[in-house]
């Protein structure tokens, strides 16, 4: 192997933490490290982060883990880079310094923006060009409040002083020693300024938010072209070769890359993306369209859901009831009752997401009786989430032609090996578990590396993802999943019903 630059670079930078990663062709891991930093919430609502320490927390994860890995320099072939999305840097060209705090994706401060908006009647048109939904989530609003901030920017943005960016854009930035300023499609479709039939910023949503043009990165293919890292910065002149947000990246390292394949995160909440081809199809009430990867990095489309609550009602049953001692002992008590006994727990703790985005609704526990146990409950929660999950994709698959082949998990809740069955039974598809857990870093060293030919075919950087636990869907208990999954429709109208005569009565 001599002479063969053989090794990829992932770094993960994601909201509470950076993380990053060697690996070789075969995926074994090299060296890791990992590093919080600080979470600043200076107003009820606001979240922000520190640019200057994102980066630093980038330069110190690359420096730890390339050591870790005896500081194979040589070798390194590319850097991919995967990023907590939607969150909005802005800085100095010339000096590379960010010129205000970056404002993260759970940042609610242009919530009134949002609802202004929403009254001037342009939500319909944003979905349109955007595939998203009118809410503070995502950039433009957050960049817009920035620029409005700052009476100068405007200009000095037009003048090409100031340069806005997500997350890779930024760490890209500086990695190349201000070189490149670019982004890549996933990254770019979650602006709120991407029109996602073109594929390139959208100039009626630059018009729309008072956005110059000269201040947007340039938009590139995920596998693609980023500059290379400075040598003085991690030790070695690397192509920077894969690009993608979080989500998407997890999407790509799950191998979901052809129509049809899915993979949901099963953490406190649920992250489900559906890989929904290369056109892009009708969009979906209360899912969001946005850009993945097709097999080698290109431009495809996912549709989009999270489930709010997922594990969080586990962790609620421990913390809260009492009702266990440690989150995995949910899998042997669910095991340990037939049924649930008729028992549903709608888990809406904080409000319900996809696809009903409800987010006055309460958590709701109903078909209690007096042989109602704590098995029965924890196996009802355990279930939820399988139903939760269940309707984030029939929402997707509904009313467009998306239809569903297989569905990926991930996150800690995914080592349930009874979860992991009754969520085949429920959506009558096979579930499939990889062995590997940082399946996002895992996707952007694919992008990287198929890109720089350490591997030819992208299923080849799949032995990283170690071997799958594959959980088929049963073929005779269809009549008793039915049920359940009517069951706990019922479960979800009342929770939602509850609600809304709570307005009714206020009213
Ligand atoms: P996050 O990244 O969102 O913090 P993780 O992916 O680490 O979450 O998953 C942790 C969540 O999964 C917790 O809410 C926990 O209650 C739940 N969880 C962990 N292990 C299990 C298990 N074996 N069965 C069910 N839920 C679990």
């Amino acid at each position: 192997m001599s002479g063969r630059r053989d090794l990829v670079l992932a770094i993960d930078q994601g909201t509470t933490g950076t993380r990053a990663f060697v690996m070789d062709r075969t995926g074994t891991l090299l060296g890791s490290a990992y590093r919080e930093f600080r979470q600043f919430f200076p107003r009820p609502g606001q979240v922000e982060h520190d640019p200057e320490e994102i980066w630093t927390s980038v330069l110190g994860t690359v420096e730890e883990c390339l050591q870790a890995a005896g500081r194979p320099f040589e070798r390194l072939a590319a850097v991919g880079i995967t990023n907590q999305r939607e969150t909005t840097v802005v800085w100095d060209r010339s000096t590379g310094r960010a010129l205000a705090p970056a404002i993260v994706w759970q940042d609610r401060r242009t919530s009134e923006r949002c609802a202004e908006l929403k009254r001037l009647g342009h939500e319909e048109e944003i979905r349109r060009r955007t595939g998203l939904v009118l809410d503070p989530y995502f950039s433009a609003t957050k960049l817009e409040w920035l620029l409005d901030r700052h009476p100068d920017w405007r200009d000095r943005a037009r003048a090409g002083e100031i340069a806005f960016g997500t997350i890779d854009s930024w760490v890209v930035f500086r990695l190349t020693g201000g070189e490149v300023h670019a982004t890549d499609h996933t990254n770019a479709s979650r602006t709120m300024l991407y029109s996602l039939d073109d594929g390139d910023w959208d100039p009626w949503l630059c018009e729309l938010f008072g956005v110059p043009r000269a201040m947007l990165p340039e938009i590139r293919p995920s596998a693609g072209d980023f500059g290379r890292t400075r040598s003085d910065l991690i030790g070695a002149e690397v192509p920077i070769a894969g690009v993608a947000g979080d989500q998407q990246a997890a999407l790509y390292g799950q191998g979901c890359w052809d129509e049809g394949e899915a993979k949901n995160t099963y953490g406190t909440g649920a992250f489900l993306l559906l890989n929904a081809g290369k056109t892009r199809g009708a969009d979906v009430p209360g899912v969001l369209t946005t850009a993945a990867c097709d097999r080698r990095g290109g431009r495809a489309f996912a549709y989009e859901g999270a489930v709010l609550v997922a594990g969080a009602a586990i962790q609620w049953l421990r913390d809260g009831l009492g009702l266990l001692e440690d989150a995995a002992e949910s899998e042997a008590m669910a095991r340990s009752v037939e049924s649930s006994g008729g028992v549903y727990f709608v888990p809406a703790l904080t409000g319900l997401g996809t696809p009903w985005w409800e987010p006055d609704v309460r958590g709701t526990i109903v078909g209690l009786s007096r042989g109602t146990g704590r098995e029965h409950l924890v196996r009802a929660a355990v279930e939820a989430m399988a139903y939760s999950t269940g309707d984030v994709l029939s929402a997707m698959t509904r009313e467009t032609d998306a239809r569903l082949r297989s569905l990926r998990a991930d996150g800690g809740a995914a080592r349930n090996d009874w979860l992991m069955q009754f969520q085949a039974d429920v959506l009558g598809v096979p579930v499939r578990r990889p062995a590997a857990t940082e399946l996002t870093a895992l996707g952007a060293a694919g992008l990287a590396g198929l890109h720089t030919s350490v591997w030819s075919e992208p299923e080849e950087f799949l032995a990283a993802r170690g071997e799958e636990a594959v959980f088929e869907p049963a073929t005779d208990k269809s009549d008793s999943v039915n049920d359940g999954v009517q069951g706990w429709r019922r479960a979800v109208e009342t929770a939602i019903h509850w609600a809304r005569i709570g307005d009714l009565e206020e009213a």
